[in-house]
């Protein structure tokens, strides 16, 4: 999957993202809405996403990227995305594919813990 400006078609990175928030379902088909800022036209869209696909999405992106889950957060000036997201978003990858990136940002939140 892969996700495209509306208005030029040029593909949206992860750092073009403005806003990511979780929309729990009480039947289960979980949501998660982006905005973005097109890095071409500058164009300022929204998309609904399947969390499925949201997950897929996040995966591709963080397999061509040299950061970890928790470098990219720290970086982003996202919407009121909650530890209970980000949560939500880790179990998730989890579940469908672990990453070391994510690893790594595990066991450095353990060792933050810890201390
Ligand atoms: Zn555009």
């Amino acid at each position: 999957m892969k996700l495209r400006c509306r208005r030029c078609n040029a593909p949206i990175t992860l750092d073009d993202f403005t806003y990511i928030a979780y929309h729990g379902h009480t039947m289960g088909a979980n949501r998660v809405e982006v905005h973005y800022e097109c890095p071409q036209c500058r164009y300022q869209g929204g998309r609904m996403l399947p969390q499925t696909a949201w997950d897929e999405l996040l995966l591709s992106y963080l397999e061509r990227d040299e950061r970890t889950v928790g470098e990219w957060l720290l970086t982003q000036q996202l919407g009121p995305i909650t530890d209970e997201e980000i949560r939500a978003m880790r179990r998730a990858l989890y579940e469908g594919n672990v990453l070391e990136s994510l690893r790594e940002w595990e066991r450095a939140r353990r060792t933050e813990r810890a201390e």
